[in-house]
């Protein structure tokens, strides 16, 4: 496994990592999601992905008791969860990133983890009903309480993170370390030209989500239509919806093609792209079945054959590459 530093700061993050959206305690048994945590875990991972909000806070109950099972030391293995969206129980201060719920937030993922602290914490959303400064103060006071090590944001703008390292340098404070966004060949723009100067500029962190655009990316619709799989769950018509838009079939056809020609499966392709990234920090794996992360969990093995060449074939096929102003 290659372990790659968390934007500027010190912590080293494997470059692959498992995440648990949609999967455990939904989509998965308990059993499998132990056999994903072990298999990941024997093979270098060293960071797991939960959030307050998946399964309704179960994925981290399930996740804390395969946690708590293993045994595993404390030291070896970095755990997130992220806040806003609220677990089982809405109301008005269960959700958003007021200093309640994010104080309060914490404090159901450290009980539902079963752990004392959470290596990485982020703010899931931006909250418009809530001052920046009360958010930043916030994950301030847990920094300094020990009860998380950094904190980061996931799919905030640009000018939402400046702003809260504006308010951390300003006030002394300690501010966002990493951002979580999607990145994968589909969905470039954020991580490839409006974070530009956050990574330029403050060594911004990121662990990215949806690495295989929730499977389609896998090659697996290319030419069939399985449906034991996540765009089949109910109430994620959405999810189908976008995902499986013809013009994203259309391009998983022909890069396959490439994969094919370097005698590679699409997947480890797939991921290998978003590792090629410097700026990516860890590419969050997601799995349903033990199989597809023995697989995807290779992928580094990938990097090697993307040439200029190889790059260069799959941008003629994306043809989403973002343009970056040059002044
Ligand atoms: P992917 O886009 O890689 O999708 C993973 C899914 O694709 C699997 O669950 C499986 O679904 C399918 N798949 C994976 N590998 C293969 C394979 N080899 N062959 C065929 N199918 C395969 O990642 P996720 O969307 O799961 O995102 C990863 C993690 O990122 C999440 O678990 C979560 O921790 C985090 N995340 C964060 C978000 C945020 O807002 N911060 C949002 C979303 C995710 P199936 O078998 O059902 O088709």
């Amino acid at each position: 496994m290659e372990y790659r530093r968390l934007g500027k700061s010190g912590l080293q993050v494997s470059a692959l990592s498992l995440g648990s959206w949609l999967t455990f305690g939904k989509q998965i048994t308990d059993d499998v999601a132990d056999q994903l945590m072990s298999l990941a875990y024997e093979n270098g991972v060293n960071f797991f992905d939960n959030a307050e909000g998946y399964a309704g806070g179960k994925a981290e109950e399930v996740m804390g008791k395969i946690l708590k099972s293993k045994n595993w030391d404390r030291e070896s293995y970095l755990v997130s969860s992220k806040v806003f969206f609220g677990a089982e129980v809405k109301g008005p201060n269960r959700v958003g990133l007021s200093r309640k719920h994010v104080i309060e937030g914490c404090h159901g993922s450290l009980r539902r983890l079963q752990v004392d602290y959470l290596d990485l914490y982020f703010c899931h959303r931006p909250d418009r009903n809530t001052p920046i400064e009360e958010t930043v103060w916030a994950m301030n006071t847990l920094l300094q309480q020990g009860k998380i090590l950094y904190w980061g944001t996931s799919e905030w703008s640009a000018a939402e993170i400046l702003q809260a390292i504006k308010v951390a340098k300003e006030n002394h404070l300690i501010g966002p370390t990493m951002e979580q966004p999607q990145y994968n060949m589909l969905v470039r723009e954020k991580l490839e030209k409006e974070y530009d100067l956050l990574f330029q500029d403050y060594g911004l962190g990121t662990t990215i989500w949806s690495p295989l655009a929730s499977g389609v990316l896998s090659g697996k619709y290319n030419n069939a239509n399985p449906t034991d799989t996540r765009l089949h769950l109910e109430g994620l018509d959405w999810l189908k919806n976008i995902s499986l838009a013809e013009q994203n079939l259309a391009k998983a056809k022909k890069i396959q093609e490439v994969a094919n020609d370097l005698g590679v499966s699409m997947p480890k392709l797939a991921v290998a792209w978003c590792l090629k990234n410097r700026n990516v920090s860890t590419v969050i794996l997601g799995a349903s079945k033990v199989e597809q992360l023995r697989e995807n969990i290779t992928a580094v093995e990938v990097l090697p054959l993307l040439s200029d060449e190889v790059m260069s074939r799959l941008e003629a096929i994306l043809e989403n590459k973002p343009v970056i102003p040059s002044y």
